[in-house]
């Protein structure tokens, strides 16, 4: 049975971190020189993944997004996609990934069974993006785009995050890059997150600002009507081309939100601004019976209260999340460990 928090939404997706490690630093989301890592020995093996999101479809969960870190970075990352999507209750089985080591692997995970990829991809300017991730691979990354169609996989999305004086001036040309690989670009807004520790007011681009920008570029948008508990608002352009806008700062979507997180150390974390999470895997390595796990599992989510990004909304004074020095004593708080 479905279970459902104090705020009636049902738990349907998990978004199932395989690593901390990321061979990117990206600005918003791993600007610092060094970092804490978890430790190996805690990282789930894929047995225990396995039967942790076991667990996880008993309570409701039918929708798969695996990421990281940078989950192709995961050793026989393909072993564990075959695994997941062997089973029965696996509707959707997705992958974000920033699409640096794409090329080599997308055969593998197609024939073990992945539905569909997204890309992280906020510039298609070499310079550019190599100043913004801190490494000088967009050659790679499109590479694992054009891979992705030519090993025929459906539904390709292009996740850019918008940042004020880096971006914002490529919404346009990522749109019509988009159209020519066939895949619907995301523009997501510059959220507060722990790690996101440059993050400031003036940086983010909201929903309307890129609106506008389009607008100007494109004439008419129109909104898709649609219910869907997918974080992205969809618009369509008149020629029939899509996007999406995920607003997560401006006019965030906490209510309709029915996403958990497991971390790749198995800690359960219900939002992005969770300041604490529920360490599953202590229990499951000393033996507890899945009747306890599942019993964690849904008492965990039938108490979920939080807002985390509407309640960021409301706050007067705004500026990054977590203090580098709260960071560095735990890598749990970090958006690189909770996987985004
Ligand atoms: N390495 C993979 C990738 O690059 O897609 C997966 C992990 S990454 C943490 C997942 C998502 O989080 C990406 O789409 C990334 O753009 C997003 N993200 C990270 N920090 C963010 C921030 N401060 N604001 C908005 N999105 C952020």
């Amino acid at each position: 049975m479905t279970a459902i928090d104090t705020l009636g939404r049902p738990l349907r997706s998990l978004r199932l971190s395989v690593t901390d490690r990321c061979n990117l630093r990206c600005h918003y989301c791993m600007p610092e020189d060094e970092y804490v890592w978890l430790p190996r020995e805690d990282v789930l093996d894929f047995e225990e993944v396995g039967q942790l999101t076991d667990l996880f479809a008993q309570a409701g969960v039918d929708r798969l997004r695996i990421t990281g870190g940078e989950p192709l970075l995961r050793r026989d990352l393909p072993e564990l996609v075959r695994q997941l999507s062997r089973r029965a209750w696996v509707r959707d089985l997705a992958l974000t990934t920033n699409g640096v080591l794409l090329a080599d692997a997308i055969e593998d995970l197609k024939r073990a069974g992945l539905h569909r990829v997204t890309v992280s991809l906020d510039s298609l300017r070499p310079e550019r993006f190599a100043r913004l991730t801190r490494r000088d691979v967009l050659p790679r990354v499109l590479a694992g785009i054009d891979a992705v169609n030519r090993a025929g996989l459906p539904n390709l999305k292009l996740d850019v995050v918008v940042t004020r004086g880096d971006n914002e001036d490529e919404l346009a040309d990522l749109v019509r890059f988009g159209q020519s690989v066939s895949a619907e670009v995301r523009f997501i807004e510059y959220m507060d997150v722990g790690g996101a520790t440059r993050w400031r007011p003036d940086a983010v681009v909201s929903r309307r600002e890129m609106l506008e920008r389009l607008d100007g570029a494109f004439g008419e948008i129109r909104p898709i009507d649609e219910t869907s508990s997918a974080p992205a608002d969809r618009f369509r352009l008149l020629d029939g081309t899509t996007f999406g806008i995920i607003s997560s700062t401006s006019e965030p979507f906490c209510r309709t939100c029915d996403r958990a997180r497991l971390t790749a150390d198995g800690v359960l974390l219900l939002c992005l601004y969770a300041q604490h999470g529920t360490d599953l895997r202590r229990p499951l390595r000393a033996g507890a019976s899945e009747e306890t796990l599942l019993n964690l599992i849904r008492a965990v989510w039938q108490g979920r209260a939080d807002r985390g990004a509407e309640e960021r909304v409301g706050l007067r004074e705004r500026g990054s999340y977590i203090p580098l020095r709260v960071l560095r004593k735990d890598a749990h708080l970090e958006m690189h460990t909770r996987g985004g």
